[in-house]
């Protein structure tokens, strides 16, 4: 299905969201969802001209190899690049409560993250994502299970494809529908889908850790001005058992969010500054993680 064949299509089972190819508001049709939005969802309504033309330059930049840029998930206008919050997130985020990613109801019931594919999901991107899919199931002795979205299912993901509006995951169950976007420059590495489906299972970035500050060193005269909220320590997260981990998938590279070109991270051991920022594979302490949050936590006996 061609998105740019759906302009002003309304009815049941649609949504807004921003074209393909161009920055105005769309209908795109699903015959899979079964509710309809007047206006466009708010994450999308929330940036400004002005912050789509610079994603687009990074776009353009990662597509022309330009490594300054960063990884996929990290040139994405939303908070941390890539994570879409709640209102009641946002409201944590200010520190005025404290229970995020250790509270127990964003957690998805006994490991079960149910997921439909919008049509913009080009049939050879579900080879990737049910590699994701299953790396995540066997890194967890098969606690996740990402699953096809059943008719009694309430809460469940809806995966699109739309090119330019870059990646981006809800951090752990919303409620009902919440979206997830992967353009096919970010699903170019097999961790990429991994990354996001860390978002939706409850987890923020790496570097988000209460620690880092012992590891990494932020370069604050580095990061675009107005970028330096996405490199706040989130305090309402655990560490789950595990150490910081350099080789995490869920850290950002040593050129997230820079200006300049020059480095926004530096690791404090010198041998990981290549290495933060990997998206190749997921690691033995990010597996970790979710298992804690999830089998220790009784989710999977559920
Ligand atoms: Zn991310």
């Amino acid at each position: 299905m061609v998105i740019s064949n759906l302009k002003a299509i309304k009815g049941e089972g649609t949504f807004l969201i921003l074209s393909n190819d161009m920055k105005s508001f769309v209908v795109i049709v699903s015959v899979l969802v079964s509710v309809c939005f007047a206006a466009p969802p708010n994450f999308i309504a929330e940036i400004t001209d002005d912050e789509w033309a610079a994603f687009d330059q990074r776009v353009d930049r990662l597509l022309n190899g330009d490594e300054t840029v960063g990884n996929p998930d990290e040139i994405g206008p939303y908070f941390e690049s890539d994570i879409i919050l709640t209102e009641a997130q946002k409201i944590e985020m200010s520190g005025l409560a404290r229970n995020g990613v250790v509270n127990p109801m964003i957690r998805w019931p006994g490991g079960r993250l149910p997921y439909v594919l919008d049509p913009t999901v080009p049939e050879n991107y579900t080879t990737r994502l049910q590699a994701g899919i299953d790396t995540i199931f066997d890194g967890t002795n098969g606690c996740i299970k990402i699953v096809p979205k059943e008719v009694t299912d309430r809460n469940y993901v809806y995966i699109s494809g739309i090119e330019d509006i870059g990646c981006f995951s809800y951090i752990g169950v919303v409620g009902g529908m919440q979206f997830m976007n992967f353009p096919e420059w970010c699903m170019n590495r097999n961790a990429s889908v991994v990354h996001e489906f860390f978002h939706a299972l409850g987890f923020y970035h790496m570097q988000s850790d209460l620690e880092r500050d012992d590891h990494v060193i932020i370069n604050w005269e580095h990061i675009r001005d107005g970028a330096e909220s996405n490199f706040y320590i989130q305090e309402n997260t655990d560490k789950y058992d595990t150490e910081y981990d350099y080789e995490s998938m869920m850290h950002y590279s040593k050129y997230a969010f820079s200006k300049d070109g020059n480095i926004t991270i530096t690791t404090k051991n010198p041998d990981m500054q290549d290495v933060i920022g990997q998206r190749v594979r997921v690691t033995d302490s990010d597996f970790a993680k979710v298992r804690e949050m999830y089998i220790e936590a009784g989710e999977c006996q559920r």
